[in-house]
Order: C-alpha cells, then structure tokens, then sequence
C-alpha cells in the first residue's frame, strides 16, 4: 500500500451525487475514478423536485440551461379538502438565485444530462459495473477492490481521497463501522409513476390532498410525466397495491382513467430520518443518502447529495494542490440537511384559499359532538425507532 495513486479521487456511486462530483471534479482537473455497480442509470422515478441553491450548483458545471429544458418551474402548489378544495396555496417566491425556487424534474432524465456533462472530461474515468466491495486506507491513500459485476473479475486501485457517494444502504458506511441513526417512520407509501396522456382539471399544480380517509400527493412532473403518491393502510397487501387494478382504483378516486395516464411503475417505499454518526473517516468521505436520508416531501434528499458534492470538491482539490491544508475537509458541518428544510417552508408565497375556521370555533355552547372515526390514524411507533436491518425493500434509500 505504498505505491503511488493512480487516481487523485474515486466516487464510488453514480447517482445524483456522484455524478454532480464527477462534473465538478472534472472540471476542477483532477484525476478522477467514478465506480458504479449498475450499468444503466436507474430508472425508478424519485426525486420529483429541487430547487435554486441546487441549480446554482449545476450552473457552475455549464449544465443549468440545459437541464432545466427538462424540468418544469413557476407551478403552484396546493393543500387541498378531501372534495378537491383548496384550502392553502402557495406559488413560491424567488429569492434572487436566479432561478425558479422550485423545479420539478424527472430523475432520470436529470442523471442522463448530468452523465453527459461528465463526458466533456477526459480526466474521468468511468467504470460502469463495478462494485466496490472493499476500502482499505493508509497514511498516503485509499486501495478500493472493484468488482466486474458482468464479468467476475478483480481490480484494485488507489486513489488519494474516496467520496462514497453510494446510497442509503452503503457499503463503504458499513466498512467503515459508521452508524446510520435516526428512523424509519413505519407507514410505507406506493409510488405511482405515469405518462400523461390526457389532461385533467388540475393536472398542473402540485396537490396534497388532505383526505382523512387516505391522503394523497400528485405531482406533474416534465417531460409529460405525472407522479402519485398514497399511505398504504392498514391491512393492505403491498403486493396487490402496485398491481394495475389497484393502481386503477387508486386513481379513479380523483377521476383518472386509462384515458388521462399510461402507468409506468410503482414502488413501494418507507420514509426515513438518518444521519451517518461521522461523515468522514480519514481519507473516506460520505455524501448523499450515503450520509443522510429524509422523508421526501419538501424535495430535499438529492438536493442535500448535490450540496455535499458542492461543499467537498473545492475543498478536495485545494488540498491536494497544497493550497490548503487537510484539516479544511473537516469542515463540512455535520448537521447540514437539516438546515436544508428551513429554506424550502419559510420561503414567502402562501396564501389562505378560504377563510380559515378559526380554532374556537367549537364553542362550550355547541351541540356536543361523537368523536368522529379517523379511518388513516397514524400507526403506533415502534418502541424503537430503528428499523431492523434488512427489511426495507428498495436498498436505493434504506438503510442496509
Ligand atoms: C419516492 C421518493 C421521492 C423523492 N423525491 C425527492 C425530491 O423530490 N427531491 C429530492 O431532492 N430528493 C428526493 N428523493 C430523494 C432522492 O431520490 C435521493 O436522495 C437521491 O437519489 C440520492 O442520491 P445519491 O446519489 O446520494 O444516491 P443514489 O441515487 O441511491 O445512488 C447511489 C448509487 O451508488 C451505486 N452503488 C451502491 N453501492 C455501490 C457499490 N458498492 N459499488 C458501486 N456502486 C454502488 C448504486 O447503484 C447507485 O447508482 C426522493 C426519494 C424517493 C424514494
């Protein structure tokens, strides 16, 4: 483990994190490795939205004109009654980055644009179907062990620093004994993709639609895709939900017929709150979901990988020019998806579509009520708030 790297970074993972280091990693002149296990990019829809500060990122990397003729900006959003009312509106605000401060995206075509970006830099190398199974560190570098998925071979190679950029069940996190705390909220949601075929009253906006009975999100989404989210209740078979009949009756609920979607898929997902303890062991850096993972209403898990690939890649190659010294990599703050949510709620652009019944409205005098039935009552939690391992399904966002 003495001999020179050959490469002045490896990214191990190649989703929104990854390949926004690679861009930037690149373009900084770096001798850059980027190790992927999957051959093509993945193709379950996810992330749906993000926002100004991540598209800021992407501008430095010349892809923000381009990547937002892919996206849809400027829609409103509304919390909706469970007949179709609404009752809060919001069209989001500018803040003066320039750019709209929500967007929505069609994740995989976003990870296509961005992996072209990567190919304007000889300085990458790509290596597409290798799984890195194993790290190894000394004083002057990182020995990672690739596997060829497709072919069953063996390579090892050194780099000086390792940004592990590889999702929420990460194996270079396990390696390196870092632990993933926080929790998995016990109700699962179907994730229900689609192609729009013929519009409908509202197709435009984002909605939550507060229905007791099952709340529900749906979502347009660019390049003639619509995204809907609903709770699995209590009793129900997962299995039979993401089926086309159930998906059916799941739309038909709002008026959505084969006529208006052709159903692209649907998946299954829990939502969780973690943060690795550590986000760096020596010369190995966690970033993305590989370092924090939170439930995706307001939009921000990709877009915290996206600013920890910002935070650290400046800093990784003024360190190894020798411009300044390691301890600067210490200094990504620890907690920094948290803050992350702030900015997305308390941006101005809310307005009230009706009168709000003031709280007192249910007076001492009124006619006293039965307590109304809740059919979709939060579950009871979990004694402890950490998911066994291994049961989450879709190892892209779960813990291992
Ligand atoms: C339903 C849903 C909706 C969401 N909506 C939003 C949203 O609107 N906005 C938002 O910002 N975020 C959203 N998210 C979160 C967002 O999708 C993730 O935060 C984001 O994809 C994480 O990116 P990543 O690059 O860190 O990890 P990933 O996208 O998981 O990529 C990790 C990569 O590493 C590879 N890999 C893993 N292990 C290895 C290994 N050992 N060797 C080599 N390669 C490996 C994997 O194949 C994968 O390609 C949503 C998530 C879900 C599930």
């Amino acid at each position: 483990m003495t001999e020179e790297a050959e490469y002045d970074v490896a990214v191990i993972g190649y989703g929104p994190t990854g390949v926004t280091a690679a861009n930037l990693l690149g373009a900084l002149g770096l001798r850059v490795a980027v190790i992927e296990r999957d051959a093509e990019i993945f193709t379950r829809a996810r992330a749906i939205s993000t926002d100004e500060e991540v598209l800021r990122v992407w501008q430095r990397i010349g892809l923000a004109d381009r990547l937002k003729l892919d996206m849809l900006g400027d829609l409103p959003l509304e919390f909706v009654d469970a007949k179709g009312e609404p009752f809060l509106c919001a069209h989001p605000v500018p803040r003066g980055h320039g750019h709209p401060p929500q967007m929505f995206i069609y994740q995989p075509a976003l990870e296509e644009v961005l992996r072209e970006g990567v190919e304007r830099y000889p300085n990458v190398e790509l290596l597409l179907e290798r799984e890195c199974l194993r790290v190894v560190q000394d004083e002057g570098g990182v020995e990672l062990t690739l596997v060829h998925t497709g072919e069953d071979t063996v390579r090892r190679l050194r780099a000086r620093y390792v940004i592990a950029a590889d999702g929420g069940s990460s194996l270079t996190r396990a390696q390196l004994n870092i632990g993933y705390e926080g929790r998995t909220y016990e109700d699962r949601w179907v994730v229900i993709d689609t192609e729009m075929l013929e519009p409908w009253e509202g197709h435009d906006r984002l909605r939550f639609h507060c229905d007791p009975a099952r709340p529900a999100v749906d979502c347009p989404t660019p390049l003639g895709h619509h995204r809907w989210e609903f709770p699995i209740l209590h009793g129900e078979d997962e299995k039979e939900l993401v089926t086309d009949a159930a998906i059916w009756r799941l739309l038909s609920r709002y008026g959505i017929t084969a006529a208006n979607v052709k159903i692209l898929r649907a998946t299954v997902y829990s939502h969780h709150v973690r943060f690795a303890d550590r986000f760096r062991v020596g010369r190995v850096f966690l970033a993305g979901d590989a370092a924090h993972a939170m439930p995706p209403w307001i939009g921000q898990g990709m877009a915290a990988g996206v600013r920890d690939a910002a935070n650290l890649c400046w800093k990784l190659a003024a360190v190894l020019r020798g411009e300044l010294p390691d301890s600067v990599l210490d200094s990504r703050p620890p907690r920094r998806a948290r803050s992350s949510t702030r900015p997305a709620f308390c941006s101005p652009g809310w307005t009230a579509a009706r009168p709000r019944r003031p709280c007192c409205a249910r007076t001492a005098t009124s006619t006293p009520q039965p307590p109304r039935p809740r059919p979709y009552p939060p579950r009871p939690r979990a004694s402890s708030p950490v998911q066994p391992r291994g049961t989450n399904d879709d190892d892209h966002t779960g813990p291992p």
